[in-house]
């Protein structure tokens, strides 16, 4: 699938998001490296604290579907419904703690994973690796003095 198209994917998922708390929609569309997608948007709850951010929602999806191991690239986009679909214009790239997930199947992988982060109406975004947008950042690899 073509950025654009995955990006229309990712901002129809977020208008499938449960976020009456926020108003704030977002979508996320999961690649694998055999080109199979998932998607997922984010779910809040009365109690704010335990809301999943469509990141998390489209990963766990991902895991099911063809393993965090085989992911290649996400999209994500995020704004407020609107009558044309998704509003919004300023790329939304993950939150902390998705940055965390997604270094997680990044280093399972060992590869790195692509972030492309666009605004609501799909007009702008930004391109990343999850590498550049967490650097340094605590995984898999750094427990392989556990036992
Ligand atoms: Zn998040």
């Amino acid at each position: 699938m073509t950025d654009e198209e995955l990006i229309a994917l990712a901002r129809a998922a977020a208008l499938k998001a449960y976020a009456p708390y926020s108003g704030f929609h977002v979508g996320c569309a999961v690649v694998s490296t055999r080109g199979e997608v998932v998607s997922g948007a984010n779910l809040e709850n009365a109690c704010y604290r335990l809301g999943i951010c469509a990141e998390q929602s489209a990963l766990a999806a991902a895991q099911h579907a063809f393993g965090l191991d085989q992911i290649a690239r996400i999209v994500v986009a995020g704004g407020t419904p609107g009558a044309h679909g998704l509003a919004g214009q300023q790329p939304v790239t993950p939150c902390g703690g998705c940055r965390q997930a997604l270094l997680e199947a990044a280093q399972l992988s060992g590869h790195d994973i692509e972030i492309l982060s666009a605004s609501g109406d799909g007009r702008a975004m930004r391109r990343d690796t999850i590498r550049g947008l967490l650097p340094h950042g605590f995984g898999p690899e750094d427990l392989k003095d556990a036992d």
